[in-house]
């Protein structure tokens, strides 16, 4: 008999949200991750406020400020701002945040191992995961959590063909970095073939960053170095700088075994306009829990990829047609583009909308019903 029903591998917000709905369900959870926690994420730490929702606890001890003003450039030359009128985002430290849902985890029952890196893992009749340390634990069934690179689901043999990108980024801190950023997120666009720049406040930090075609990974410092200084906060002492990958499902691309299955990162349920992952995570967690919950009874996982293409992915095929007309637009026309995206409320209201899960990327591409012919035109598959 397997010591746990489950094991969740990488506490981040897929696998603690996942872990904290399984024990909730009365399941035996063990959480491994590699790191100790609280743990760094290189990440921009913008949360829409939808993803609040789907969290059934408060997060604000962790909320370091809430924007409300759009700031969109083009390559240090246009620009305009638009406002909300009420926030659309929370700005997040990812190590508070996720400390915060792996506590919500640990507080339903799920048993938490630190500093365990799964080196390797097996099905066969209940899952097995080891490190390099001796330690081994047996599930039912293993939920993979472990983010973009996903080593332990490539273990498994899942999750080889996720397509990817990369992002970079530096956290900065003292004087110069106090500079009143308050309540609005920067952007800053105008990069071949698609990406941003970005600049999200913190409570004492300012994180500067920058998504872009993975081909392109080689250029990031040095454009985020650029944007820095462009800034005017070159002066600002760097508490931190790191990449990471972030990856993209687009459909078909099997998340499930009969007795593993991938969540967030993982499973690549990024989306390919902002490339924001998150509220995904959370999702694909407790669409991970209720399956494994399901399975505990009448076996089986075989309707986890289908609950995850019937609940996420329409999200995520629809905000790439939006990211493939709004990056192809800017390629092709950057200042008409820019000049109408500034003088027309529609593409930034329905984004806001959206943010704060009063709409959805799926229902506003819905009303354009040739966006997607067009979109596929404007800008190619990365
Ligand atoms: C630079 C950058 C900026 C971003 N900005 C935003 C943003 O502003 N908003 C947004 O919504 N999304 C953003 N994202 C994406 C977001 O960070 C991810 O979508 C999100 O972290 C996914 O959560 P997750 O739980 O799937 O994986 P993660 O948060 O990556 O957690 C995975 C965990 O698995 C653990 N792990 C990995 N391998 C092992 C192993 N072998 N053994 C044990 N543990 C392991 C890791 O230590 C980690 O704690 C950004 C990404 C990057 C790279």
């Amino acid at each position: 008999m397997p010591e746990f029903d489950a094991i969740v591998v990488g506490a981040g917000p897929a696998g603690s949200t996942a872990a904290r709905e399984l024990a909730a369900g009365g399941a035996r959870v063990l959480v491994v991750d590699r790191a100790e926690f609280p743990r760094y994420k290189a990440c921009g730490g913008g949360i829409p406020l939808r993803t609040e929702r789907m969290l059934p606890f408060p997060i604000d001890q962790v909320v370091e400020d809430s924007v409300s003003l759009l700031d969109v450039g083009w390559r240090g030359r246009m620009r305009f701002l638009r406002d909300s009128g009420e926030p659309f985002a929370h700005m997040v430290m990812r190590d508070r945040f996720d400390a915060l849902l792996l506590e919500h985890a640990k507080r339903a029952g799920a048993e938490f191992r630190p500093g365990t890196v799964v080196r390797r893992a097996s099905e066969n009749g209940g899952v097995a995961i080891a490190d390099d340390s001796g330690f081994r634990a047996t599930a039912e069934y293993l939920v993979c959590a472990d983010g973009a690179h996903s080593p332990v689901g490539k273990l498994i043999g899942l999750g080889h063909d996720i397509a990817e990108c990369a992002a970079w980024e530096v956290e900065l801190r003292g004087a110069a970095a106090q500079r009143d950023y308050r309540a609005r997120a920067l952007i800053e666009v105008g990069f071949n073939p698609w990406g941003y720049a970005w600049l999200f406040p913190k409570e004492t930090l300012l994180s500067i960053g920058i998504v872009l075609p993975r081909e392109q990974a080689g250029r990031m410092k040095r454009i985020v170095d650029a944007y820095v200084r462009r800034l005017g906060l070159e002066g600002a002492e760097t508490a931190v700088a790191k990449g990471h990958k972030i990856r993209f499902r687009r459909g078909g691309e099997r998340l499930a075994t009969g007795r593993v299955l991938l969540a967030g990162d993982a499973a690549g349920l990024a989306d390919e306009f902002t490339e924001e992952g998150i509220s995904y995570a959370v999702h694909s967690g407790r669409i991970a829990s209720r399956n494994v919950l399901r399975a505990l009874d009448d076996g089986g996982l075989a309707g986890y990829e289908r609950d995850i293409d019937r609940e996420v992915m329409p999200e995520l095929k629809a905000a790439r047609v939006i990211g493939y007309m709004f990056y192809g637009m800017l390629r092709r026309a950057p200042r008409p583009w820019m000049f109408a995206s500034a003088r027309f409320p529609y593409l930034w209201d329905a984004f806001f909308a959206v943010q704060r899960g009063e709409s959805s990327y799926a229902r506003e591409v819905a009303r354009v019903p040739v966006l997607p012919a067009m979109a596929e035109r404007m800008l190619r598959p990365r």
